[in-house]
């Protein structure tokens, strides 16, 4: 066995990793860029090597460095996680070719499988259902024509290099067809250096069903079940479970076998997924395979009780497959949603920046990026964590992460959870009547986020709890006086909130009963359960989500259930605008891309100052008043960070 194994990833995956390395006394050895200097990641492995800057090109797709990594620490084996060079057939011979141990399926066998239209053909000389499609690929346009017209519509455009659903395109009418050709070729060849499409017949409304395996390179395969993961947000998982909702049970068989026979076929060695599509009428087809590990493995991890990591060492240190398949067994349901920074509420933009505050919910196992708080650099994926629920049943799975997403707390940080809530809560997803187009068709109903008056309520209680401990603070103070003149009647009193650009007033009515706060916001009655205040934050339950509030700066960061909101004294905010209205801050972690001002410029409101670019998507800084710039703090290329200043501009004195 190994003594020490590279993880050549980063975030939630490469901490998972390296927990089996541990387990299995295992030295993990972990990689970093810059940006990553201080990730939990790095603080947990038995050693950890800084590989470069933050572009993924100079770090954690730099196949040299990667592996001189390696070799520097004396690690015998390399894991690459998922995504970045999980699936580069290139990466997996420099490994091989520099004596160290590819945690996952040879070269060959990743070069064959990540071209779609070579791996489609392999399975049907296997046996094995495709979508009726295309034979090859080809970025010409002619060739692709004769395709379409032999295939009619409704058609799907595919980058046969591609992965992560990028690049898609479904083409419904003949004249649509060249334009979103040219189109696919163009995101093809930009994300994947490859413009080749292949063409399938594009199934209405079907379910995404896949299936893991695991082969020892020599023939031997077993499977761990399936998972489905129909519930997509274009063409991406979002939620996925173990096993798959009300499959007839001589279609899962069908489905199993179909993938342990293409996998035998192809001696497939280590972990791998079989992706199928099932159409309403229940007809599967072969989609691709995936490589690596997926993101999903711990569901099918939490029904067989298997460990799929340590099955992966145990394969590549040439133990062979620790179990057979008589021995793997599934119990219960098991069910994951993954969390990113993004904004449901801006079509789900990315949203990279700093966790100030997390508390992970219990009762279910949690897979994260960090613990109490960590960073979200703008340079990566903005997953952060995966919970996943596992019970005997479909319902009370569901019911434990309805719960635990309940439970949530992050503050600082703009995610997903509460899309995630509401698509748990959602009937038909409760029913299991899913298919991989569900949640774009109610995107909108699931995207809706919770309204102004839970953050006013949530820093109202924070500004209560202040005054109640005896330290009301600089900028928040004339209100806190305020406030104590108000209560000495009692503990009534008005707190004055602002919440996304509106004057908000709360009334603190008393409780009826001890652990019962009411609040009164715009007419409505509201009451907070459990009111706590512990370490800076305070907390109570409203609606059953947990609501929690803490100070960053001059606001109130807010959670509930997950969701981010923020609020501001009115006091503070009266003093801000004194001092602060003409001073431009970045919008989110980024890079600087253009500087539009110099000092001594005047600038009217609205103009753009500068640039920041984070996720490939550019943000404009525009000024708030018109007057003459005073300083600039920022140069073309530089990196900074969330509320970071860029501008000041002077108030021209009327
Ligand atoms: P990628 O490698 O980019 O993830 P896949 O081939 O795995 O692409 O497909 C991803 C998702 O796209 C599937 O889960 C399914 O929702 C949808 N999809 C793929 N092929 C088809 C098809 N022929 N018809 C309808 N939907 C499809």
């Amino acid at each position: 066995m190994f003594d020490r194994i590279l993880i050549a990833n980063r975030g939630e995956i490469a901490r998972r990793v390296a927990r089996t390395c541990r387990r299995m006394g295992i030295a993990p050895v972990g990689v970093s860029s810059e940006a990553d200097a201080q990730a939990a990641h790095v603080a947990e492995m038995a050693q950890s090597i800084c590989l470069g800057a933050a572009a993924p090109a100079q770090s954690y797709l730099h196949i040299e460095r990667i592996i001189s990594a390696a070799r520097q620490a004396g690690c015998q084996a390399v894991h690459p996680g998922y995504g970045f060079l999980s699936e580069n057939a290139d990466f997996a011979e420099a490994v091989e070719a520099a004596g160290l141990v590819f945690i996952g399926p040879t070269p060959e066998v990743i070069r064959m499988l990540g071209d779609k239209a070579q791996a489609k053909h392999i399975m049907q000389a296997a046996g094995v259902p495709t979508v009726p499609g295309s034979s090859e690929a080809s970025d010409d346009l002619d060739r692709l024509g004769r395709m379409v017209e032999e295939l009619g519509l409704p058609l799907l455009l595919k980058p046969s290099a591609g992965g992560g659903g990028k690049g898609m395109q479904v083409v419904r009418d003949l004249g649509q067809w060249t334009s979103a050709c040219q189109q696919a070729i163009r995101l093809a060849r930009a994300n994947f250096g490859d413009g080749r499409l292949i063409i399938e017949r594009y199934i209405d409304r079907p379910r995404h069903i896949e299936v893991q395996i695991m082969g020892d390179g020599q023939g031997q395969v077993v499977h761990f079940f399936e998972r489905e993961c129909s519930l997509q947000r274009r063409h991406q998982k979002v939620l996925e479970e173990a096993p798959a909702v009300c499959l007839d049970p001589a279609l899962r068989e069908r489905l199993l076998d179909a993938a342990v026979q293409g996998a035998r076929a192809i001696k497939y060695r280590n972990a791998g997924t079989f992706e199928f599509i099932v159409d309403p009428q229940d007809q599967f087809f072969f989609l691709e395979v995936n490589t690596r590990l997926q993101v999903e493995h711990p569901v099918s991890e939490e029904i067989t009780g298997r460990d799929l990591v340590e099955w992966q060492i145990r394969i590549a240190a040439g133990l062979g497959l620790p179990a057979p398949q008589q021995e793997i067994r599934a119990h219960g349901v098991a069910i994951e949603v993954r969390i990113y920074a993004e904004d449901p509420a801006q079509s789900f933009l990315p949203a990279p920046g700093r966790a100030e505050y997390v508390h992970w919910p219990e009762g279910v196992r949690v897979d994260a990026a960090f613990d109490q708080a960590g960073d979200v650099p703008p340079f990566y994926d903005p997953m952060v964590a995966k919970l996943i629920a596992h019970a005997p049943t479909r319902a009370q799975a569901l019911n434990r992460m309805e719960l635990a997403l309940s439970q949530m707390q992050i503050l600082g940080l703009t995610t997903n959870a509460g899309f995630l809530l509401n698509m748990v809560q959602d009937p038909a997803v409760q029913q299991g009547q899913i298919h991989t187009r569900y949640l774009d068709d109610h995107l909108q109903r699931l995207a809706q986020v919770p309204q102004r008056q839970t953050w006013a309520m949530a820093a109202a209680m924070w500004m209560h709890a202040q005054q109640q401990e005896g330290r009301p603070l600089d900028l928040w103070a004339s209100l806190a006086g305020e406030r104590r003149q108000l209560s000495a009647a009692g503990d009534l009193g008005v707190y004055p909130v602002w919440t996304q650009s509106e004057l908000i007033e709360v009334s603190w009515m008393g409780g009826a009963q001890p652990e019962e706060i009411g609040l009164m916001v715009e007419g409505e009655r509201y009451e907070l359960r459990s009111p706590q205040l512990s370490q800076g934050r305070v907390s109570a339950w409203l609606a059953g989500r947990c609501l929690v509030a803490m100070r960053c700066g001059d606001h109130v960061e807010v959670s509930w259930g997950g969701v981010r909101g923020q609020a501001q004294a009115y006091a503070a905010r009266q003093g801000q605008d004194l001092h602060g209205g003409g001073q431009a801050t970045a919008p989110m972690h980024g890079v600087v891309v253009a500087v539009d001002v110099a000092v001594g410029q005047s600038v009217k409101v609205g103009d753009r100052l500068a640039v920041v670019e984070a996720m490939k998507m550019e943000n404009p800084v525009l000024a708030a008043l018109e007057g003459i710039v005073e300083q600039v703090m920022c140069v073309c290329g530089q990196q900074v960070v969330n509320q970071q200043l860029l501008v000041v501009i002077k108030e021209e004195s009327p």
